[in-house]
């Protein structure tokens, strides 16, 4: 048996907002500086993708795929007639295609150049159980975001509400960007499931592909290896999650539903009689005063949930009452049956990690995503010192501090949980903050 770093949720250039430049090229040059070994493939039922990906795998012997140096595994992620994501696998083209014939009656835009990621209008039920017959793995795709999402404001609170019957077929969770093991274990019902740590990519740039990814131990890279490891049979399992900080992804924290602005609380410094009165507006944030700030935040968060609150940025800048929408960590925290994580025995460590080209924008102080002073920076590192989550994870401090002292404070301080970070919500990612 041997360990694999493996990223299982990817989109082609035929979903909306991915980089054209998206082909298994760029993707295995991405992978090689990175250090994974699997990767799926993406909208695998697009037809045209479906297409490319069949003529450019290599099928090995036991269903493996392969190009080049990098193994591959048939998946795609579909939209249910409530709106949630789910991720699913296949074991090979076969399946794939009846799949798509399956569902196509019931999809206006399978078959389209946009369908990379199908809207299907079928309950989630009727999808697992569809998936499934036919050979496929399903669950539930970045299980907590305010939109498109199982767990989100509104809709339900275990997998048996959403999935019924059909719910002792899902094989796993997908945490998402914003949410790690020690959000998601204050959930009872996700006990026995098993977590997946996906970068959901839209482009094959370092700071996005392999973001996230989960180091699987088997015996070779195929499908049936894969299910064996979410089942957690015959030695196979995930070993460790490892993902960006909740606080680094896009919808941790509660926002305006209109303006995206953000909401914080923070200790005031005189005293305030009444609860919410006192706030000031940024260009990107709400901030309440409050004289308990953790207590006035549950209040808040309770009347939030209940859609009881509304934006006062918006409603002075257009007279008009916009809702308050829950992040990811509200929206957990109101679904919660523990108070504190309660981890499974099965459930693998989960690293909190960044990206290391974000570290280095952050210590160069740039803020452009493409910048190629950064690339170039993030190129030599890798050329002389190793792939990136060798370097991130496992390589011992003195050899980076050798290298660059400041980028060896940075991961030294996130392996020890010391950094600081300003929240992402609404749609924005979150930041470190290096001054602190
Ligand atoms: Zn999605
Ligand atoms: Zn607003």
């Amino acid at each position: 048996m041997k360990t694999y770093n493996t990223d299982l949720h990817l989109h082609s250039p035929h979903s909306i907002a991915v980089s054209q430049k998206l082909n298994l090229d760029t993707m295995v040059k991405t992978s090689e500086k990175k250090g994974l070994d699997i990767l799926s493939t993406g909208d695998i039922l697009q037809p045209e993708w479906m297409k490319y990906m069949e003529n450019n795998l290599l099928k090995e012997e036991g269903g493996v795929f392969s190009y080049k140096n990098v193994n591959f595994i048939l998946q795609t992620e579909i939209e249910d007639e409530e709106s949630i994501h789910h991720v699913v696998f296949f074991p090979d083209f076969e399946s794939v295609r009846e799949v798509q014939n399956k569902l196509e009656p019931s999809s206006k835009n399978i078959l389209d150049e946009w369908g990379g990621r199908p809207r299907v209008n079928l309950s989630p039920a009727e999808i697992v159980d569809i998936v499934t017959d036919l050979g496929g793995i399903i669950g539930p795709a970045h299980a907590f975001t305010p939109f498109k999402a199982i767990f989100r404001q509104g809709r339900f609170k275990t997998l048996e509400e959403c999935y019924q019957d059909a719910s002792k077929k899902i094989d796993f969770l997908e945490l998402g960007l914003s949410a790690n093991t020690e959000l998601a274990d204050h959930l009872e019902c996700l006990e026995d499931i098993s977590f997946l740590s996906n970068s959901d990519a839209h482009s094959q740039n370092p700071r996005s592909l392999g973001r996230e990814f989960n180091k699987f131990l088997l015996d070779s890279p195929s499908f049936e290896e894969i299910l064996q490891a979410l089942r957690r049979k015959n030695s196979r399992k995930i070993e460790l999650n490892v993902g960006l900080h909740p606080k680094l992804g896009k919808y941790y924290k509660m926002f305006c539903g209109k303006c995206r602005r953000r909401i914080l609380f923070k200790k005031s410094k005189k005293q305030i009689s009444m609860p919410f009165s006192q706030y000031s507006i940024t260009e990107n944030f709400v901030i309440y005063f409050a004289n308990d700030p953790e207590s006035s935040k549950v209040e808040y968060i309770n009347n939030v949930a209940e859609k009881k609150i509304t934006c006062p940025a918006c409603k002075e800048e257009t007279g008009n009452n916009y809702k308050i929408k829950l992040g990811v960590s509200e929206r957990i925290a109101t679904i919660s049956t523990y108070d504190e994580p309660v981890h499974p025995d099965h459930r693998p460590k989960y690293i909190n990690a960044i990206p290391l080209i974000d570290i280095i924008r952050a210590l160069k102080g740039i803020k452009s995503t493409n910048s190629k002073t950064v690339n170039k920076a993030y190129n030599k590192i890798i050329e002389t010192l190793g792939q990136e989550f060798y370097i991130l994870i496992d390589l011992p401090i003195e050899e980076i501090s050798k290298y660059d002292k400041e980028i060896a404070d940075v991961i030294q301080a996130f392996r020890n949980d010391e950094i600081t970070y300003t929240p992402g919500g609404g749609g924005t990612y979150g930041n470190i903050k290096l001054d602190v």
